[in-house]
């Protein structure tokens, strides 16, 4: 369907292909990910997935929203994964389209290892993840040779809207200088005093990076001390990511993208 030089793999009946759509720019979609869009049956898309990437699915191929956004009742993750098994049961091309990459604190695994129980066939389409494609747009690299040789990626709530109690903040405070928090605006206020009690700086650059590779993509440059009012003031609502570290102030020189 694509006119490439190359074989892509076939799209089989009563398979699943778990794929990642990127932050929102649909440039940013691979060649696997438009070719699945483009040759499924049915698309089980979540909240995140762009509207100009739901766009490019064809007329009359049945698109179903069904998946978690922060503190918004959606669908149960029982429901999702019965309802993949299901259609591909039925010999459909079941394409499940996420935000970013699938394996990203998006739930993925969960539904991979559940077609994997049920025996049911599937492929992994990687995405570019907000945190690493999303940061490019926002002029934020995760890493750079004279700031950083470590990231963490870290998520703000687990999927019972808590900050996991695992977490060992001092461990994360001194275990990267670069800290990326996907869902990090619910427990903003913790996860700052948290990361200062642990020894980061209050005057530590901070970005809030809001519906990154948009074009209702927002920036916020703060501090650690200050990004709870900041980000208060600003009026930010997720999605967003919160960057911590070093890489932050390189946005000076690397403000690249106009939307
Ligand atoms: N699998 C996704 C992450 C899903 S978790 C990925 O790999 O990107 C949802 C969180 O991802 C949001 O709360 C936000 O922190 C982040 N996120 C996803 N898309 C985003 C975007 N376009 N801009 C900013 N943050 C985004």
């Amino acid at each position: 369907m694509l006119d490439l030089p190359f074989d892509l793999p076939v799209f089989e009946p009563g398979s699943v292909w778990l794929a990642g759509a990127g932050p929102g720019d649909p440039g940013l979609l691979t060649l696997l990910a438009l070719h699945a869009l483009r040759s499924a049956d049915v698309v089980v898309h979540d909240a995140l997935v762009d509207a100009r990437i739901l766009a490019l699915i064809p007329a009359g191929v049945a698109a179903e929203s069904m998946g978690k956004r922060g503190g918004e009742a959606s669908a149960r993750q029982a429901d999702i994964t019965a309802r993949l098994i299901d259609l591909a049961r039925a010999g459909k091309k079941v394409l499940r389209l996420k935000g970013g990459d699938p394996f990203v604190f998006g739930r993925g695994p969960e539904e991979a290892l559940a077609l994997v129980a049920a025996g049911v066939p599937f492929r992994m389409v990687p995405g570019i993840t907000a945190g690493i494609g999303g940061l490019a747009y926002a002029g934020i690299p995760v890493t750079s040779k004279d700031t950083n040789s470590a990231v963490a990626f870290v998520t703000g709530h687990g999927p019972d809207g808590e900050i996991p109690d695992e977490f060992d903040w001092n461990a994360l405070a001194r275990g990267a200088p670069v800290l990326v928090f996907y869902m990090g605006l619910k427990h903003l206020d913790l996860l700052t005093e948290r990361l200062m009690a642990a020894g980061r700086k209050a005057d530590e650059a901070v970005a809030v990076v809001c519906n990154a590779a948009t074009p209702r993509q927002i920036v916020l440059e703060t501090s650690l001390a200050e990004a709870v009012q900041a980000v208060e003031r600003a009026g930010l609502k997720p999605p967003a990511l919160l960057v911590v570290g070093p890489v932050v102030e390189l946005r000076r020189q690397l403000d690249w993208w106009i939307p």
